[in-house]
């Protein structure tokens, strides 16, 4: 099985410790690198039995494929990849649990689904019930719930494929053709950031495609759902790794590491995976598509209105495709918008794709974390690339009784630029839930 073969490269030198976020929430042996190949070993060598120890196989579904531990690793040991080789072994042997069945299996695929789930959610939004839950009464009756509700963006969008058409013109003759890959978490929860996103481009004379794509795959695969991800990597790489398309874009960080691996998954000897390999060098990232392959133009652009901003590094971004300086150069680039690095900044959110669903205690902890962090740095907004990190970086702070709006770094620039469809989330947009409640509580 792929990735085991990284087990033997352990040293049990111990450095991982350092790094592991859920080590260093829980100064547990087996939430840690060290541990986890250990105890993956014990497995293969037949010592342990995990359907007969099911708690064995949470230890190593405890894990949030961050990567941080292979960085801080002498011997570079992917961990992450043995996780994903048992838990396929997990899968394989006792089918997946019933919320990834449900969200993976039910939802992911079919976007029309997600999109009614949104729907469903904006409706709620709009009712003011969320204003009751978030009162002192409810909260603490419903502390969980207060938690998972709290995963829900302020001011929640429609969906980005609602009145998006299959391809997006620029008012000028196209410079560029690209195709668009839309991920589930952009399109059900970041509608506002993908138009922005698409109004910026289209204004820098991208000509840009948009096809039905399904869901990436990383979900299943970071889950050991290896036949599902295969699945939808055959299906997406027909329709987006093509000749005619000079780039292939996306916003999510997640999408983009998960694009830039299709030949292995649809099968690095296969005919298809042959044939994406030749293409794979297209698949970018947006704001490394937007800083190298257009270039920041910085003659039009204004003030957004906020003074200052702090940025999280996905571990996608970061660990899986080396991305670090094209958002800090967008970001550096608006006019009246100072940059503050905020500590931790590439440490993970605890996020996991749908981690903070499966483990919110270990993930609440991570997140109250982060959140803690973002406010020291005193920015007035926080700028991620990853929809799912941004899902869970507004739940923390939420939970946090902090405000602070979340934009994409392009986001931000369409603002900048004045191209932006949608008006900028002010400071107080979130805040104002917080001050009826406040008002209500006699809060000060
Ligand atoms: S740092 Fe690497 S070699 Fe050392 S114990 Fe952790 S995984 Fe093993
Ligand atoms: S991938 Fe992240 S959570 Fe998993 S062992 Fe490594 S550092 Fe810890």
């Amino acid at each position: 099985m792929p990735g085991y073969e990284e087990i033997i490269r352990c040293n049990r030198c111990g450095f991982c410790q350092s790094v592991c976020p859920t080590y260093l929430h829980s100064h547990d042996e087996v939430q840690v690198a060290r541990g986890r190949i250990h105890l993956t070993r014990l497995l293969l060598e037949g010592k342990y039995d995990f359907t007969k120890d099911p708690e064995l196989a949470e230890k190593v579904d405890d894990c949030l494929l961050c990567g941080s531990c292979t960085v801080a690793c002498p011997s570079s040991v992917k961990t992450d990849e043995i996780m994903v080789a048992a838990r396929n072994d997990f899968v394989t042997n006792r089918g997946l649990k019933l919320f990834q069945k449900l969200v993976y299996g039910g939802l992911l695929p079919r976007k029309e689904r997600l999109e009614r789930v949104t729907s469903l959610m904006r409706l709620y939004e709009k009712s003011g019930a969320r204003n009751v839950l978030y009162g002192k009464v409810l909260r603490r009756a419903f502390d969980r719930l207060v938690y998972y509700e709290s995963f829900l963006p302020d001011n929640l969008s429609k969906p980005a494929r609602l009145g998006l058409g299959p391809i997006v013109r620029p008012s000028s003759a196209p410079k560029i053709k690209i195709a668009f890959f839309l991920g589930c978490a952009s399109n059900a929860f970041w509608g506002r950031t993908v138009r922005d996103s698409l109004s910026y481009l289209i204004s820098r004379g991208a000509l840009i495609h948009i096809p039905p794509t399904t869901c990436c795959g990383e979900p299943h695969r970071s889950s050991g759902d290896l036949t599902e991800t295969k699945k939808l990597a055959l299906k997406n790489s027909e329709l987006i790794f093509k000749e005619e398309y000079e780039a292939i874009v996306t916003d999510c960080s997640t999408c983009a590491k998960a694009l830039s691996r299709y030949d292995e998954f649809v099968g690095p000897d296969s005919k298809e995976g042959e044939r994406v390999r030749a293409l794979l060098g297209r698949v970018v990232d947006l704001n490394t598509f937007v800083v190298e392959r257009l270039g920041l133009r910085t003659e039009d652009l204004k003030p957004t209105g906020f003074g200052t901003v702090t940025y999280h590094d996905s571990c996608h971004a970061i660990r899986g495709l080396g991305i670090r300086e094209a958002p800090r150069a967008i970001l550096s680039a608006i006019p009246g918008l100072a940059f503050r690095e905020m500590e931790g900044a590439d440490s993970c959110c605890g996020g996991a794709g749908s981690y903070g669903f499966t483990h919110p205690t270990m993930s609440g902890r991570i997140a109250a974390d982060k959140a803690a962090k973002i406010a020291k740095s005193g920015a007035d907004v926080l700028s991620t690339s990853c929809p799912a990190c941004a899902l869970q970086l507004g739940a923390g702070l939420k939970r946090a009784w902090k405000t602070v709006p979340i934009l994409h770094p392009v986001e931000l620039l369409a603002h900048s630029a004045g191209v932006a469809e949608s008006v900028p989330p002010t400071i107080g947009h979130a805040g104002d839930r917080q001050a009826k409640v406040d008002k209500r509580e006699r809060r000060p």
